[in-house]
C-alpha cells in the first residue's frame, strides 16, 4: 500500500490532510507531530511516496523536516503557513517536489492531486533532448525528482529512434540550438508522427526572444521554455501541458465510448469500422463482424430491477472486450446489443470463438446484491470476403435472428448459399 508521511505540529490540520489522502487515494498515512517522532517514523525504512513536511514544528523551527526527507531520498513537499523567497529557494535547490501554503482549503485540494500525479508519474514518459549533457542532467534530476519515466536523446536523430522505441512518450522538451537536426526541425518530425494531441512538445532555447517561441510553436510545439527557468515555472509547465494531454483523452474517451460498459460506442463502431474494414480488405486479410443480444433481457429487467439489468451489460461487455485484441472493435449498438468487427479471424475459427464465448456468458452468472441472475447470449456471424461493412453487418443481424428462432443461446453463421 502506497504510503504518505505527514509532519505537521498542529494535531487538527494533521488529522484533516490524513483523512482527505486515506479517503481520497487510498494511501496509508503516517502522522508525526514533531522532528523526534518523524526521525522515528523513517527509521523504521519505510518507502515513502512522499512527505509532506511543515518546516516549522517545535524541536525544528528552521526546516530541518525538509532536510531531514531529502537525507532519506523521501520526495518532499513543503506544506506550510509562510515562507520567504530566500527559504523557497534554498528548497528549490535541494530538489523538493513542490512546495504548498496552508492558506485555504483549496490548498489541500492541490496537494491530495500532487500525490495522485506522483504516484502515476512513473507511467508518464518524458523524452529529454539537448546537445548539452549537463542541461539533460539537470533537468532529467528535476523529472525524476517527481518520478517520471525520464528518456534523454543528445540530438534530433537519436530523439526520433527514442520515440520510435517508445511511442506512448508523453512529453518532450526539445532544444533549439544542437548540432545536425535544429529543434524546428525535430518538432516538425514528431508531428509527422505524432498529434499534439497525444505528445506534447515544449522548445526551449537559451537564444531567447518572442521571436524563437513563435516558430517553435509554428512548427507544432504545444509551448515554450526559456533557459535558464525558475524550477517552479518548469513543473508548472510541465503539469500544465501533461493536465492538456489528459483533457483531450477524456474529452474523447466520453465520445468513442458507451458510458454504462466502456466498450466503444454505436458512432465509433461506424467511423473506426470502415477504416479497419478498409485495411483488411487492401491486405486480403480475413475479418469476422459478429452481432451479439442478450436472451429474453426484459424479463431480467422486469422481475430483477433495472439496475440488475445494468450489471448484467456490464458483466457481459467486460467479458467480451476481454477476448479481443485492443486492434478489434467491441462496441454496444444500442440497448442490449453488442457487435464485433475481429481481424484475422476465419469462418471457422470465428465459430469455434464464439462458441466459446456463448459457452461463457452461460457459465458465468452475474453477482448483483444477493441475488444471481445467469442470462444467455444469442450470436449471428458472417465472415464472407468481398462484402462491404454494411452487408457483413446485415447478414450478421440476419444469424442473429436464425439463433433467435432457432431456440436463443446458439451461435449461428453466415453461409452464402444458406
Ligand atoms: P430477445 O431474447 O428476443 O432479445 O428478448 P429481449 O427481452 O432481450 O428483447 P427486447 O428487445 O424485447 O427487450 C430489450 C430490453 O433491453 C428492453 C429494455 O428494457 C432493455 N434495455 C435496453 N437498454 C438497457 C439499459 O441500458 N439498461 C437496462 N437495464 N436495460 C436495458
Ligand atoms: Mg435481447
Ligand atoms: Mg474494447
Amino acid at each position: 500500500m502506497t504510503k504518505v508521511l505527514i509532519v505537521e505540529d498542529s494535531r487538527s490540520f494533521a488529522a484533516l490532510v490524513a483523512k482527505r489522502v486515506r479517503l481520497e487515494l487510498g494511501f496509508e498515512t503516517h502522522v508525526a507531530h514533531d522532528l523526534a517522532a518523524a526521525v522515528e517514523y523513517i527509521g523504521q525504512g519505510t518507502d515513502y511516496l512522499a512527505a509532506l513536511l511543515d518546516i516549522n514544528l517545535p524541536d525544528a523551527p528552521h526546516g530541518e523536516s525538509v532536510d531531514l526527507a531529502i537525507a532519506y531520498s523521501i520526495p518532499a513537499i513543503v506544506f506550510t503557513g509562510e515562507l520567504s523567497d530566500a527559504m523557497r529557494e534554498s528548497f528549490w535547490n535541494r530538489h523538493i517536489v513542490d512546495y504548498v501554503l496552508k492558506d485555504g482549503q483549496e490548498n489541500v485540494d492541490y496537494v491530495v492531486k500532487l500525490l495522485a500525479r506522483l504516484q502515476r508519474n512513473p507511467e508518464t514518459k518524458i523524452l529529454v533532448v539537448d546537445d548539452s549533457r549537463s542541461y539533460r542532467h539537470a533537468v532529467t534530476r528535476l523529472l525524476a525528482a517527481h518520478r517520471y519515466h525520464v528518456l534523454e536523446a543528445a540530438t534530433g536523430e537519436e530523439a526520433l529512434a527514442v520515440l520510435e522505441e517508445h511511442p506512448a512518450t508523453r512529453l518532450v522538451m526539445v532544444d533549439y540550438n544542437m548540432p545536425g537536426m535544429d529543434g524546428f526541425t525535430l518538432t516538425r518530425e514528431i508531428r509527422r508522427r505524432f498529434g499534439k494531441d497525444v505528445m506534447a512538445v515544449i522548445g526551449v532555447s537559451s537564444m531567447g526572444g518572442a521571436r524563437l517561441s513563435a516558430r517553435f510553436i509554428k512548427s507544432g510545439a504545444n509551448d515554450y521554455l526559456n533557459k535558464p527557468f525558475l524550477v517552479e515555472e518548469f513543473y508548472t509547465r510541465i503539469t500544465q501541458n501533461l493536465e492538456m494531454l489528459e483533457h483531450i483523452a477524456m474529452v474523447r474517451d466520453m465520445a468513442e465510448r458507451d458510458f454504462l460498459t466502456r466498450v466503444y460506442n454505436r458512432r465509433y463502431f461506424f467511423s473506426a469500422g470502415a477504416q479497419l474494414h478498409g485495411l483488411l480488405t487492401r491486405r486480403s486479410q480475413p475479418m469476422t463482424v459478429a452481432m451479439l443480444d442478450i436472451d429474453h433481457f426484459k424479463n431480467v429487467n422486469d422481475t430483477l430491477g433495472h439496475e440488475a439489468g445494468d450489471a448484467v451489460l456490464r458483466q457481459m461487455a467486460q467479458l467480451l472486450s476481454s477476448r479481443f485484441r485492443v486492434s478489434d472493435i467491441v462496441a454496444r449498438l444500442g440497448g442490449e446489443e453488442f457487435c464485433v468487427l475481429a481481424s484475422d479471424i476465419t469462418s471457422d475459427q470465428a465459430q469455434l470463438l464464439f462458441e466459446d464465448l456463448r459457452a461463457t456468458f452461460e457459465a458465468t452468472p452475474v453477482i448483483f446484491g444477493d441475488t444471481t441472475v445467469s442470462y444467455t447470449v444469442s450470436i449471428g456471424l458472417c465472415s464472407e470476403p468481398g462484402l462491404s461493412l454494411d452487408e457483413m453487418l446485415r447478414e450478421a443481424d440476419r444469424m442473429l435472428y436464425r439463433s433467435k428462432s432457432a431456440g436463443r443461446n446458439c451461435v449461428t453463421r453466415y453461409k452464402p448459399d444458406a
